[in-house]
């Protein structure tokens, strides 16, 4: 196995602090300089939507790629991240990728109609890239690409003939997959026999997802727990054949964290910054977070929080049915969030009914989600599943003891509160099994009689701060993939 660096193209459509929905973001910023550290030079190829044009600079064109699908003019342009001075290649076509917003979906909540193009166009530039096109005097050894949006990169590469680099796609999130009408196939050059069965036909759809998981050398997804669940037909959403039989080439790698970003103890967001729990820092948090969403000021109840996208798949309608449970045992909940509808308005109406104990911001606000985290107890993550899971994560290293779901990622990286973790010191939070509101209800009082033994929360706190996630860990085990898939 050789040692040498290498040429590593990532393919994305979103990135932090530029452009994000989710933890996809995080990922892509973070992960490739840690891989930069370990000797390899990493670029990274993203869609020139505007807040990722506008937020890279200064930009220098290097090649005219001419029409495609339906965009007038496409050109690469190179430019560097802001803050981590990382190398982006960035794909600028304004009839596809000029819309504010966003990036998968227009203001009413519905797909771009013309997705199929924004993000063919995505993965075929990144294969013209990997074929030694485009970007003179530079040719990947790998192309990593992350999520349905980077999926078709892997088709147009296996469809060219000669030699060409290795494959890597990272599953974040199972649950979207990219599907459009069979009729698309035809805008997409791509050769007719891979809309099949063992292509990226799905039930007469064509899936990017299955592009991605059918032609990569290597998949990997975010976790190893979710790694063995997407096996079975409950969290493989239709495609448990297709990666069963690829399961020699399926591997777990943990997500980590930016420390730099999430650290309780150089945060500029929070109130105090601190290092231990409790303290007064975390105090300070604490009372200011109330004081900001004005709840009572009462240090005598146990403080609960979410920082998540209101949906089905995080579970947030057992908090919901927990509601009165919660009240009962006299603690407060902020939750900060957004998505469904109905899930806003049942949580703005919990918050109406007890003003004392609940408050909710609806919304997406970065900073916020940050004095949240560190203000708080206890961190709700009751996903019904869950690839990898940031904000449990950062609870941890906030002293903000996460309670979730046991599944997936969150299952990897929290230690239940068991009479034996505890008396271990290996526990550092609580964890349950069923997606019902009684077992979370159960967890809530766990978690608050646990909160009342000062000596038992200080032990938990200090097991959960000290636990490390960072992206070191993880860029080595890809590191390990990326010389492994060279020879
Ligand atoms: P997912 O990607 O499935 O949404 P993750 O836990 O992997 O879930 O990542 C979610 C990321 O988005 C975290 O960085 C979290 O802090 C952030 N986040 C989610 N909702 C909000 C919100 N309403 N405001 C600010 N940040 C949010």
């Amino acid at each position: 196995m050789s040692a040498a660096p290498q040429r590593v193209l990532h393919v994305a459509a979103e990135i932090f602090p530029l452009l994000k929905t989710g933890g996809l973001a995080d990922v892509v910023a973070a992960l490739p300089p840690a891989l930069a550290v370990l000797g390899h030079d990493v670029r990274v190829l993203l869609p020139g939507l505007p807040a990722i044009r506008d937020g890279i600079g200064p930009l220098k064109r290097l090649a005219e790629c001419g029409p495609a699908f339906g965009a007038g003019r496409v050109s690469l342009f190179s430019g560097r991240m802001p803050d981590t001075g990382l190398p982006v290649l960035l794909l600028d076509a304004p009839f596809l990728y000029d819309r504010p917003g966003n990036p998968y979906v227009d203001g009413s909540g519905l797909g771009w109609s013309d997705n199929h193009r924004r993000f063919a166009l995505l993965g075929w530039a990144a294969a013209q890239i990997g074929a030694g096109g485009l970007v003179e005097g530079w040719r990947p050894h790998i192309i990593h690409a992350h999520d349905w949006h980077a999926g078709l990169a892997a088709a147009y590469l296996a469809a060219r003939p000669g030699p060409r680099p290795a494959t890597v796609f990272t599953i974040h999130n199972l649950a979207f997959q990219g599907l459009f009408d069979a009729s698309v196939f035809a805008e997409l050059g791509l050769p007719p026999a891979q809309f099949g069965i063992d292509g990226l036909e799905f039930h007469r759809q064509v899936s990017f997802m299955k592009a991605g998981l059918a032609y990569s050398d290597h998949i990997t997804t975010v976790s190893p727990t979710y790694a063995r669940e997407i096996h079975d037909p409950a969290a493989a959403a239709g495609l448990e054949g297709l990666i069963r039989r690829r399961t020699a080439s399926l591997s777990g790698i943990l997500n980590g964290v930016d420390y730099a970003i999430w650290d309780p103890a150089h945060d500029p967001d929070i109130a105090q910054t601190y290092r231990s729990c409790p303290s007064p820092g975390k105090q300070a948090c604490r009372a200011a977070l109330r004081a900001e969403f004005g709840l009572a000021p009462n240090p005598g109840q146990a403080l609960f929080c979410v920082v998540s996208r209101l949906s089905e798949q995080k579970g947030l309608d057992l908090v919901l049915a927990a509601v009165d449970r919660l009240i009962a045992l006299d603690a407060q909940l902020v939750l900060l969030g957004s998505g469904d509808r109905a899930l806003e308005e049942a949580f703005r109406e919990a918050a109406l009914r007890h003003p004392a104990q609940i408050a909710v911001r609806i919304g997406y606000d970065e900073r916020l989600a940050h004095r949240i985290i560190a203000g708080a107890d206890v961190i709700l993550v009751p996903s019904r599943f869950e690839p990898c899971g940031l904000t449990q994560l950062y609870g941890l290293r906030y002293g903000t003891l996460p309670l979730v779901r046991r599944v997936g990622g969150l299952a990897d990286t929290v230690v239940d509160a068991t009479a034996a973790a505890l008396a271990d010191g290996s526990a550092t939070g609580f964890a349950f099994e069923t997606a019902s509101p009684e077992a979370l209800a159960d967890t809530l009082q766990r978690a608050v009689a646990a909160w009342q033994q000062p000596k038992v929360w200080a032990g938990l706190c200090s097991s959960a701060m000290q636990a490390s996630f960072s992206w070191d860990a993880a860029a080595a085990r890809y590191h390990t993939l990326y010389l492994q898939l060279q020879t």
